[in-house]
């Protein structure tokens, strides 16, 4: 047993404690939070990005199912928890995804660490990114397979190591598409590739892509045409689809398969009602109004441009995601709270979530973020930033 009073201080004197900020009301973009009820602060912190929790379709979808259903769904999905609800919205994620089926889950979380277990055992081995999500690498660990990491989005060295030690078995290559803490894009093409020259299983985790690219919000697998080549098509319905939960879209073979040997699926309560409403509502609403990405594309590169315009040279990336990198976690903490006083509200993320020594502000733009308050924050940035 770690020694509490011992860990908290280490952490608290490196800036490393983490503590929960309470929101006492939020609507449009802004936020106040009850550590400082008099202020309003815009949110450049959530992955909202099309603004879809407050979009009236959502609500009214969740209510409904709400009323019709009840508040829980009371049983997991292989016991009475199955509801024709979660199958509509399932239908409808293996289209968007270009799939023969999919499969919900209780959170992102929850997919990757029930999905990765499911597939690869002791004798077998995973090629994982290195930046990959915490959820991917506990699900990696969780199955008990040999663990490979490659360079980031480096696919030479990926190569590198599939030569020098893919033996016998079919292993997993799992990536990001949009990395949630870089806000980069892998190169979906290259990796389809590569794995089907090595024969090799491919899951890509486009939580951040779903609804941000595509031209029906299907994310880069849709945008990159190599829906067939991609395996397991996981994300979340906790970002850009304003809802919770989360899916993997496969062949119906590996969707009866993971409805039996995902642990996190079997045996967890199914998604309420009203949240699977909310999430097919938003998934047909990513369908029907491209102009929602078309808008929210505007204005990330409004920002981007503001930015290099004020002198900025850094790389500002692909994608709604724009990180900020300081380097220390009290510096970087420092500089969050000096945005603060300005209005803005933006998280320092620090290690363990990103590697030692690149501690960040991590920007993200949704559709709720105005050509004033975009202008406000980049002029902000070009101050704190040299
Ligand atoms: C947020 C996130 C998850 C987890 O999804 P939740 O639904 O929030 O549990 C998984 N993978 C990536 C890449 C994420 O960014």
């Amino acid at each position: 047993m770690v020694d509490l009073k011992n860990w908290l201080n280490q952490q608290r004197e490196g800036g490393g404690l983490r503590s929960l900020r309470p929101v006492i009301r939020r609507g449009k973009g802004r936020l106040v939070l009850a550590e400082d009820p008099d202020r309003e602060l815009i949110d450049f912190s959530s992955n909202d990005y099309l603004a879809l929790a407050e979009h009236p379709a959502l609500i009214a979808a969740a209510h409904e199912a709400l009323s019709r259903f009840g508040a829980g769904s009371g049983a997991a999905r292989l016991m009475s928890g199955d509801l024709a609800l979660h199958h509509d919205l399932e239908e409808a994620v293996a289209r968007l995804k270009g799939k023969e089926g999919a499969l919900t889950f209780g959170s992102g979380y929850m997919a990757n660490t029930g999905i990765i277990p499911a597939l690869v055992a002791r004798h077998d081995l995973i090629f994982s990114d290195r930046l990959n999500h915490a959820s991917i690498h506990d699900g990696c660990r969780l199955s008990g397979a040999r663990l490979v990491r490659f360079r980031h989005n480096d696919l030479n060295h990926l190569e590198e190591l599939l030569k020098e030690k893919r033996g016998a078995g079919t292993p997993l290559i799992v990536v990001e598409s949009i990395y949630s803490m870089d806000g980069d894009r892998c190169p979906l093409r290259e990796l389809v590739e590569l794995k089907e020259r090595f024969g090799c299983l491919l899951m890509v985790d486009e939580a951040h892509a779903t609804g941000v690219f595509g031209a029906n919000g299907g994310g880069i697998i849709e945008e990159d045409g190599v829906g067939s080549g991609v395996d397991l098509a996981m994300g979340t319905f906790g970002k850009a689809l304003g809802s919770y939960g989360a899916y993997v879209a496969g062949s119906r073979e590996m969707i009866e398969y993971l409805l039996n040997r995902a642990r996190s699926f079997i045996f967890s309560t199914a998604l309420p009602p009203s949240v699977a409403a909310a999430s097919l509502a938003a998934v047909q609403l990513i369908q029907q109004e491209p102009a929602f990405r078309q808008e929210l594309h505007e204005k990330i590169a409004y920002f981007k441009t503001m930015l290099r315009n004020g002198g900025y040279s850094a790389d500002l990336g692909p994608s709604q995601i724009i990180p900020f990198l300081v380097g220390k976690s009290g510096a970087t903490l420092d500089k969050a709270g000096l945005l603060k006083k300005q209005g803005m509200f933006v998280t320092a993320v620090r290690p363990p979530t990103v590697p030692e020594g690149t501690a960040r502000l991590r920007f993200s733009i949704t559709r709720h973020h105005s050509t004033a308050d975009i202008a406000q924050a980049a002029k902000a940035l070009l101050e704190i930033m040299d």
